[in-house]
């Protein structure tokens, strides 16, 4: 066979695979399925990799990175084929940024915590707006708030609140006040007034699901079959709120709350607005620290908030918890172990414990 007719017989050989096809469309959904190895270059890669394409006769086909490797191939530089994939080192990457955020008690510097991470402050930037939906910056801001919100839900006092949130002065505090609380911090206290909420209903796997988003966060997170249904639930929750219909920004939002309903594991770093009474904020604290992937009685958890005759209360709260999945009331089940009641239905409680089941064993 001359060199020519090699070519052709190697290229064709490499066309008519199916894997060829998911390369040409760099299609991360086959990473992980396979690697492609480029003779000329001597490095493999992932289907998805940037890289500009190789000609068919060049090109071979690996199941593992192990194979790959063992046949002389060295890891492409721009899709790292022997790393994990790119979402997930960027999710961890995120994550890690989002605990020294919440560890710090002033608003760390850009710079710093990209270096802290290992990523230049541009490429940081752009990759945790992308995974967080909002800046470093934004997210510091909301880990503040929510500090304060939890001491001004607790019924201290303000002056108590302002400072344990960190902020160095309380006019300077009142100066922002509206703008983080929606109204001034004894307004709030006293439960305030609804001012306008947007919603929009998207599809996941336990069914319909309903986003509503206050000025301070996420408000409500609603699960069911009728969407209809979902909306009128959300009136009846917020009665003087002004509901509207969510944009195009907003849809990234239910993406990602979906997102996180699916992967419970993620985690939902997002402002939430949880509106209830002192009593109602203690249990849905208590229910937001058992870990995915466990349980816990309605009277471990009257225990655990130093309230343990307060069993029936605190299913009650769970009834009433406004923010499936976020605050996982699903993960309360009877002392005898049963499921018990859920407010979305005992098969979606059951779906999301198995789901969160699966997640721990894999890890
Ligand atoms: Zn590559």
């Amino acid at each position: 066979m001359t060199t020519l007719a090699k070519k052709d017989t190697l290229a064709a050989e490499t066309v008519r695979d199916p894997r060829w096809v998911a390369v040409g469309a760099r299609d991360p959904e086959a990473d992980g399925k396979f690697y492609y190895a480029v003779r000329t270059t001597g490095v493999y890669c992932r289907p998805s990799c940037a890289a500009r394409p190789a000609r068919p006769e060049n090109v071979r086909f690996y199941a593992t990175r192990e194979e790959a490797e063992e046949a002389g191939f060295r890891p492409c530089k721009r899709c790292q084929p022997n790393q994990p994939p790119l979402v997930e080192q960027y999710a961890a990457k995120v994550t890690q940024a989002c605990r020294i955020i919440e560890a710090s008690e002033t608003v760390p510097v850009l710079e710093d915590l990209a270096r802290r991470v290992g990523m230049s402050t541009y490429h940081f930037h752009r990759v945790f707006k992308q995974v967080a939906g909002l800046t470093p910056r934004q997210y510091a801001a909301a880990q503040r708030e929510k500090k304060v919100r939890k001491e001004l839900g607790r019924g201290g006092a303000v002056t108590h609140a302002i400072f344990d949130a960190g902020y160095s002065s309380s006019s300077r505090f009142y100066e922002k006040s509206n703008e983080i609380l929606g109204m001034t911090p004894s307004n709030y206290q006293a439960g305030g007034t609804d001012t306008e909420i947007r919603f929009a209903i998207g599809e996941c796997s336990l069914g319909s699901i309903l986003i509503a988003q206050s000025a301070r966060g996420i408000c409500a997170i609603l699960l069911g079959n009728d969407p209809d249904k979902l909306v009128r639930d959300l009136q009846d929750s917020f009665p003087r709120a002004n509901l509207v219909g969510g944009d195009a920004d907003f849809e990234q939002l239910v993406a990602r709350v979906v997102g996180f309903i699916e992967a419970p594991s993620i985690g939902l770093d997002l402002p939430l607005d949880v509106r209830g009474t002192a009593f109602q904020q203690r249990v849905w604290q208590a229910l937001r620290e058992i870990p995915t992937g466990e349980t816990a009685s309605y009277t471990e958890i009257a225990r655990r908030i130093g309230s343990p005759t307060s069993v029936r209360a605190v299913a009650r709260a769970c009834a009433t918890n406004k923010l499936a999945v976020a605050i996982p009331c699903h993960r309360v089940v009877r002392h005898d172990g049963a499921l018990s009641g859920y407010r979305w239905g005992v098969e979606r409680k059951r779906a999301l414990l198995e789901k969160e089941a699966e997640v721990e064993l894999k890890a």
